[in-house]
């Protein structure tokens, strides 16, 4: 940022990009949050009057002490930042006047206000009470414009305006847009008697008693337990509390204080049988009146919305907050042409706006919802297909030719034939690879579907063409894997191939420095110690990254300048289901490989309890005695890395002392050194030793053909996906192998979710069940999600939206990319995309 004028825009959506994400100091492509604000008022612009110049400097050290702060002073910070811009930005004239533009939004609001008064089509409808306040209030309304401040509403108030703001909510728009999170549904009101288990129901009760308290399994959960009362019966209800921050004693007092007995309270959700009889199912719970009151019934009789509140933030003032904005909706002009809202269906913004906050009833609602989660999808398909469009206008110099003497002699000197898969998938490379555009293609395909082939006809593909390649891979065990396999094929052929990993010794990296930057070296596998810097290749034209996901975008685009413009060529042996796929892969080809191998026996794979452990060492033994080997894998506890250790090195003990003494046991987890871990593998693959204990570590690499068994303690801890990836590790020889998975977890969920193992080995099948069963930010791993925090959308429950939405934005590029010609969607999608991208304006 300059001395000159500061871009307000900016800066302004910094600070909303923030408060949307919870004022968690987000972390940008550069910098973050609070980096970023605090530079930005480091530079006192000149333009500025120098009264402001204390005020400057004051932000700036503000700024600077966030990371610090409190998530209350962080907001409060945040939403002073954004009026005082607001301020300045408007004594610096760049707000037009008003005038005439007003008159016509209070003739239009009129309008429609009369005629959702006289039940033409109404938008949302308070029908129910014709004598209530907020009616009243409402049609007296003027309609705010959109990005008009809150506290500049009469119905707000300054005092109002404040506690807002700390849910990011600053202007007109900002609430508008603020969905509510669910809604109570007073049309579904029952008596406690009328119960029926399955049912989605509301109930309106008298509160006889309250207790919270600490849940005694988990001192992270509080649990509020009401007893509720109405005319015809009584109910018992909990709600669930998760997480440090509501664990607190004061937090939890003040929780009861909410629900004081005798207040008359709405519990709304689906009604549940358990041992204590019927019961609400964390049910959404709302005060309507406190002791004493007169009940305002204002709200029965319709669905009513419920929003994230934050403390100080009752939920009547976001509902007539939101009622004192509704009418600026009707001025929303709808970015989508009719045309394409008639052929996908969908409702008008505006609408959708009004609707999605006071629905008419449950058809409108969902009418509502599919247009607004078909904006989510579109906008960001529409960012990652614009990014797509804009990559394939990049040139390569390096076009690869798709046959030659060096691909014959691969397919000569490989001992099967490759499946219909592999060679529909070779087609696509190939034919990529004499386009004058990179390469941007994602392989997917099971474990042992064959990828390594692929990758190594691509190769050869380059090298054939004068070029050099490149082979990534996440962890030194998979990189020397690797190696190992193409020295074997290379040597065939007379190519040289080097590793170069963190390990590899001063002398050995000097000479492949040099090699690389003459060309003799054609082809270098490695670990990310490829993309450090000494690293130069003579013509790179070829980049193949192994298990993708596990690297970060920015060490992608690092090895990729290491070349002009290399084709770039990704695998990855976690199939994910096809929505996530479109989401966060969206800007890219991707190709699967849908076929294993001919000849792979079916992994026998059995869920077993704590007390069938003998079952699962009968099984070891019997295998260990015909001459195979077992993996033991221990899951990760995530809070503390010694546990890990400890867990991996007692049952290393306890196998090789107690229950397999007469055998030798291997180990292997992350702690150990690279040499160390080595050792191990090697000593398994020698078969030295016959079981190897280890964490997670063999997830990517190990390939012992040897090994039939897979035995995984605590199974329920790991995900699907990630159990099935384990279970590759085995099967890869001709004999029939096992999978055999230990939980003592009782919980129906976990049973339900690792038969689902037992039923299949279909990757992309097994990937749909665990981003139902655990979300899709989970399918992923935790480490890198890179999902976006959709506000309505669901990929589990709306792939039908999403496609399409796909199909719309392509649609739409196919047209004109630029989008010069639907100005406002082009508009949608900076703010749009950026939101979803989170801190991406931050650089
Ligand atoms: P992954 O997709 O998990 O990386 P690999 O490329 O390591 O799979 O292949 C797994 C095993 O299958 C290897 O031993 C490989 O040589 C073998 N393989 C690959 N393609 C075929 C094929 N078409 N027919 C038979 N075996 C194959
Ligand atoms: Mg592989």
């Amino acid at each position: 940022m300059t001395n000159e004028k500061p871009d307000w825009i900016r800066l302004q959506k910094a600070l909303a990009i923030e408060a949307e994400h919870g004022f968690t100091d987000l972390l940008g492509k550069q910098y973050r949050f609070s980096e970023f604000l605090s530079l930005t008022f480091g530079k006192f612009p000149i333009v500025l009057a120098a009264t402001e110049r204390r005020r400057w400097h004051e932000l700036a050290a503000q700024f600077a002490n966030y990371p610090n702060l409190g998530l209350e002073d962080r907001q409060h910070l945040v939403a002073e930042t954004r009026r005082y811009l607001y301020q300045l930005q408007q004594e610096e004239g760049e707000q037009g006047s008003r005038g005439v533009e007003e008159q016509e939004i209070v003739y239009k609001s009129k309008i429609r206000l009369e005629k959702f008064a006289t039940g033409g089509n109404p938008p949302y409808n308070f029908s129910q009470n014709p004598k209530s306040k907020i009616i009243a209030e409402v049609s007296r309304r003027l309609a705010p414009k959109i990005d008009q401040k809150l506290s500049d509403l009469p119905e707000i108030g300054i005092r109002k305006a404040d506690n807002l703001a700390r849910l990011g909510l600053y202007t007109v728009r900002d609430l508008l847009f603020y969905y509510p999170r669910d809604y109570i549904d007073y049309a579904r009101q029952v008596n406690i008697r009328e119960l029926q288990g399955g049912e989605t129901v509301t109930i309106v009760a008298t509160v006889k008693r309250c207790n919270c308290f600490t849940s005694p399994k988990n001192k992270k959960l509080s649990i509020l337990e009401l007893i509720l009362k109405d005319n015809t019966g009584q109910i018992k209800i909990g709600r669930f509390y998760a997480g440090a921050r509501f664990s607190s004693r004061a937090w939890q007092e003040s929780l009861k204080r909410r629900y004081p007995v005798g207040s008359i309270v709405a519990a709304c959700g689906l009604v549940k049988e358990s041992k204590y009889g019927l019961t609400l199912d964390n049910p959404e719970l709302e005060v309507l009146a406190n002791p004493g009151d007169t009940i305002e019934s204002l709200n029965i009789g319709r669905i009513v919305p419920i929003y994230t509140l934050t403390e100080g933030i009752v939920a009547n003032m976001v509902r007539q907050a939101v009622i004192a904005v509704l009418p600026a909706a009707s001025h929303l002009k709808d970015p989508l042409p009719s045309g394409l809202r008639q052929k996908y269906d969908l409702m008008e913004l505006k609408d959708a706006i009004a609707n999605i906050h006071f629905p008419n009833d449950s058809a409108s609602l969902q009418v509502a919802r599919r247009r607004l989660v078909f904006d989510e999808f579109f906008y960001l398909q529409l960012g990652l297909l614009q990014r797509q469009q804009q990559a394939r206008a990049i040139q390569t110099s390096a076009i690869l030719a798709p046959k030659g003497q060096l691909l014959e002699k691969f397919h000569e000197i490989l001992p099967f034939q490759l499946t219909g898969a592999q060679q529909r998938v070779i087609n696509d490379i190939l034919n990529d690879l004499q386009k004058p555009v990179p390469m941007n293609r994602l392989v997917q395909g099971d474990v042992g579907s064959g990828k390594t082939v692929v990758a190594v006809l691509a190769i050869l593909a380059a090298i054939q063409s004068g070029y050099q390649a490149a082979l990534m891979a996440p962890t030194e065990v998979l990189a020397e894997q690797h190696y190992r396999k193409l020295v074997s094929w290379f040597n065939l052929l007379h190519l040289p191939v080097e590793l170069l990993t963190g390990s590899t010794k001063t002398s050995k990296r000097r000479q492949i420095h040099a090699q690389l930057g003459t060309g003799e070296l054609p082809l270098l596998v490695g670990t990310h110690a490829l993309i450090q810097d000494p690293v130069n290749f003579h013509q790179l034209g070829l980049v193949v990254i192994d298990e993708q996901h596990r690297f970060g975008v920015e060490q992608r685009a690092r090895l990729q300048q290491k070349g002009e413009q290399p084709h770039v060529l990704t695998m990855t042996a976690t199939p994910i289901p096809r929505t996530l796929a479109l989401t966060i892969h969206g800007d890219l080809d991707v190709s699967q490989i849908d076929e294993l191998p001919p000849g792979r026996q079916k992994i026998q794979t059995t869920v077993l309890s704590g007390q069938e452990r003998t079952h699962a060492y009968d099984l070891i033994r019997r295998e260990i005695v015909q001459g195979r080997q077992v993996y033991v894998i221990l899951p990760l506890v995530e809070e503390s890395e010694k546990l890990d250790l400890r867990s991996a090195v007692d049952e290393h003990q306890k196998l090789q002392e107690s229950i397999f003494p007469d055998f030798q046991v291997g180990l292997l987890h992350g702690r150990m050194s690279s040499v160390e871990k080595d050792d191990a593998i090697t000593k398994f693959r020698d078969n030295q030793t016959q079981i190897l204990v280890s964490t997670t570590v063999v997830e990517v690499g190990v390939d012992v053909p040897n090994a039939t068994v897979m035995l995984i303690e605590n199974a329920e801890r790991f995900g699907l996906s990630q159990l099935h990836q384990l279970r590759g590790r085995v099967g890869r020889g001709a004999a029939q192998s096992y999978c055999l998975l230990m939980s003592s977890s009782r919980s129906p969920d976990a049973q339900q979710r690792l038969k689902v193992l037992e039923q299949s080995q279909d990757g992309f099948f097994i990937s749909e069940m665990d981003m139902r069963f655990r979300g899709p930010g989970q399918v992923l791993g935790t480490r890198q999600s890179g999902v976006p925090d959709f506000t309505l959308a669901s990929l589990v429950e709306d792939e039908e939206v999403l496609l399409l939405a796909r199909q719309a934005a392509e649609k739409v590029i196919e047209i004109d990319a630029t989008l010069e010609r639907w100005y406002l969607m082009k508009e949608e999608l900076k703010y749009r995309y950026e939101r979803l991208m989170g801190g991406a304006i931050l650089t």
